[in-house]
């Protein structure tokens, strides 16, 4: 059935979020989450846009072409994911990349040999790895300091610092650091100096780095944005417009671009974001009130809690506290192998976002290629527990957990 060209224009306005009554308004997560960048489809109405699969584009000779050449440089599946995540870390440019070290390694070929970079000492181990051990033999000098003192910075700034790069709350000792005070010291000093927030654990949901002085934001999309297990993505967000125009030309030159089925994947995922993260956080309040409760748990980190050291930062900087929670079992590894092999719902295994409870030893995992030293003074031993929320009900989680912890104090 088709319809007449006067319906269509009224309907087409209709649906065009930034042409009707609605671009007056500042629409809530959910709805942008939802909406931006998703019209229907204008060939077929389809609600759902297909996936543009192809690598080309037909163009028409010497006039030029429709807004894409060549699926690296640009794509119209991809394009969609990338507008949403900008628009949501309320940013003017998202790139996206085929995993959140894509993002990372692609961000830092921008600048000149020689650069320096300050890292917060606990900052994803893959991101610390990549600048000591890739980057520092390309263009890049790491320098490594505890950012949750944010003076730290400032005998470590010279005049080749390019960028501060920072976790916040970092994992997995989830440690608050207070972004708008590291940028005003940092800009104090010197005004070029780039800030990048790696907001992967609280997402765009629960913190927007933009808003409080950073530059440029980064995701391991592969967490909570896709928040399925199962497609690996990074993003980048800035609205900074020389920083925009040259992660544009790196993220094709360099190349390490998502697959579009992939981008249809994370974009979907998307669209729950804003539910999964507050059934996720939900359930992560209740687990670590249940934690520091317990006789088998020696200490629990979440910045939820008022005990937390940075607590006030973490209300003043976040509108929630996400859903990762580490912890340290008494006893020793017997006793954390006890409480990790009773565990039914909790999945052991690494990574954290999605819809399902992960559970993991970072110390001999995610964090393994941390030196010991560096891991000890970070808290992170053996006995050391980090947990990935998920969004199961919490009656549920808590019975596996309390069951594994009776477990653990059996043992003798
Ligand atoms: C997983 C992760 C990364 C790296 O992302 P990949 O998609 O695995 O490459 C970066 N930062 C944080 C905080 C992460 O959890």
């Amino acid at each position: 059935m088709s319809i007449d060209n006067n319906h269509k224009e009224n309907h087409d306005a209709e649906r065009t979020l930034s042409n009707s009554h609605l671009a007056e308004r500042s629409l809530g997560f959910g709805t942008i989450a939802i909406h931006h960048g998703q019209e229907p489809e204008s060939v077929t109405g389809a609600v759902i846009p297909p996936i543009f699969l192809s690598t080309t584009f037909a163009q028409i000779p010497y006039v030029g072409h429709k807004g894409y050449e060549y699926s690296r440089s640009g794509n119209p599946t991809r394009d969609a994911l990338e507008k949403a995540i900008a628009k949501l870390e309320g940013g003017k440019h998202g790139f996206l990349f085929s995993s959140g070290l894509g993002s990372t390694s692609t961000f830092f070929s921008i600048f000149p040999q020689g650069s320096e970079v300050i890292v917060c000492d606990d900052a994803y181990g893959g991101t610390l790895r990549y600048l000591n051990n890739v980057a520092s033999k390309l263009n890049v000098v790491p320098k490594v300091a505890d950012l949750t003192v944010p003076e730290n910075i400032i005998p470590l700034i010279t005049p080749d610092t390019k960028v501060i790069w920072l976790e916040t709350p970092t994992n997995p000792t989830l440690k608050v650091i207070d972004i708008s005070v590291i940028s005003r010291l940092a800009k104090q000093n010197n005004p070029d100096i780039l800030i990048v927030v790696d907001n992967t654990i609280m997402t765009p949901f629960f913190q927007n780095p933009l808003k409080h002085g950073a530059d440029v934001v980064a995701h391991s999309v592969t967490k909570y944005i896709n928040g399925h297990s199962d497609v690996v993505m990074g993003a980048l967000v800035t609205s900074n417009e020389e920083i925009a125009a040259k992660l544009r030309y790196y993220q094709n030159a360099v190349g390490s671009v998502p697959s579009p089925f992939d981008c249809f994947l994370a974009h979907r995922g998307l669209k729950t974001l804003h539910l999964r993260m507050k059934k996720c956080e939900e359930n992560a309040m209740k687990i670590a009130e249940s934690l520091i409760n317990s006789a088998m748990v020696k200490s629990v980190n979440y910045p939820g809690l008022e005990s937390h050291p940075q607590h006030a930062i973490a209300l003043k900087q976040q509108s929630g506290f996400g859903g990762m929670i580490s912890f340290v079992i008494k006893g020793d590894k017997r006793h954390s192998q006890a409480f990790l092999n009773n565990l039914k719902l909790f999945c052991y295994g690494e990574s954290l976002g999605g819809i399902e409870s992960l559970i993991e030893v970072p110390a001999i995992m995610t964090h393994a290629s941390v030196p010991e030293a560096q891991r000890e003074k970070l808290g992170i031993i053996d006995t050391f527990i980090r947990i990935s929320v998920g969004i199961e009900e919490a009656e549920d989680l808590l019975y596996d957990i309390n069951f594994a912890l009776k477990a653990a104090q059996n043992v003798k």
